[in-house]
């Protein structure tokens, strides 16, 4: 008995990558379009990344995703960049164009995505929670959505400030920065708050040092954090009257843009969300 050769491949490139929600999610899209295609889970160490990106060159690879620590370090390794990935400095899909290997980042994406089933980010005041990889994704993807205003706020000052700098210089967005001390205080124009900090992973109860008494109720409250879904400060927020998004939104439709990319189709994102659930436990 012969066997068709599996159509394509694609990777996920990470450190450590054990159990990867990706690849369940991926394989359960790819066979409902009736694709013949995988979706492996590979770990790489830092200093062999040059290495497996040759190797995928070489072996054909239809493209990869990146997780920490390879988002940035991958980008020499490829032929040119998207408009959003050089802005990031951060890749995180790569997609095979001819013998070419392209940069895309869509975590940012994904996220926009996610917030337009709640609102138009076009015109928005909005605030971000952190100046980390995820924070830089949304930032840039919210502002060239056409955000009116934003804020930055993070502990650490150099980190935010060079964020608050990238969107008011290279993408026009007015944007401040204001350091983390104490609970931060939303003021009463904004309306669209971000948490983009690791604040809550795998820990339901971990509270977002913010007052939760200055959220209104005609605020959008969304989080990244996807595990688990239902963070304190989404629990917070709805109390609230807040409207809130939970970060398994972004984490699905960054998978399905990134579905788009190599494969050209649309993949139904009511199913992986699903796959993912049904892997995560939830
Ligand atoms: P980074 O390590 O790059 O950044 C972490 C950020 O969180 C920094 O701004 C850091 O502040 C801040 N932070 C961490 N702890 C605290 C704290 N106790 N108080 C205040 N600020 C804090 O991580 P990433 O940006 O890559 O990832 C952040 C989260 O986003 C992760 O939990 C990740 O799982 C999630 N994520 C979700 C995605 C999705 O699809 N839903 C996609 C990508 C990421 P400082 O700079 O001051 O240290």
């Amino acid at each position: 008995m012969t066997h068709p050769a599996i159509q394509e491949i694609v990777a996920v490139f990470g450190q450590p990558v054990a159990g990867n929600p990706t690849q369940y999610m991926m394989e359960k899209a790819f066979a409902q379009v009736g694709l013949d295609w995988r979706y492996l889970t590979l770990e790489v160490a830092p200093g062999n990344l040059g290495d497996a990106i040759r190797g995928m060159r070489a072996m054909g690879f239809r493209g990869c995703n990146l997780t920490i620590p390879h988002k940035v370090e991958v980008i020499q390794y490829l032929d040119r960049t998207s408009e959003a990935a050089t802005l990031m400095g951060a890749v995180n899909c790569v997609n095979r164009v001819g013998d070419q290997l392209v940069g895309e980042n869509t975590d940012g994406k994904g996220f926009v995505q996610s917030l337009k089933e709640l609102c138009d980010p076009a015109g928005k005041n909005v605030v971000i929670l952190g100046a980390g990889g995820a924070a830089r994704a949304i930032a840039v993807e919210v502002a060239l959505a056409g955000a009116a205003a934003m804020t930055i706020v993070n502990r650490n000052e150099s980190r935010g400030q060079e964020l608050a700098a990238l969107i008011n210089d290279q993408v026009k967005v007015p944007t401040q920065f204001v350091r983390w001390e104490g609970d931060y205080k939303v003021s009463p124009e904004t309306e669209v708050i971000i948490n983009a900090t690791s604040i809550g992973l795998g820990d339901g109860g971990a509270q977002v040092p913010l007052a939760v008494d200055t959220l209104e109720s005609d605020m959008i409250v969304a989080d990244v954090i996807f595990n688990p879904p239902e963070t304190r400060l989404l629990r917070d927020a709805k109390a609230r009257g807040c409207q809130t998004l939970d970060g398994l939104g972004m984490l699905v439709n960054q998978a399905v843009i990134g579905f788009h990319i190599w494969t050209g189709k649309d993949a139904d994102p009511n199913v992986m969300r699903e796959a993912l659930e049904e892997f995560l436990g939830f």
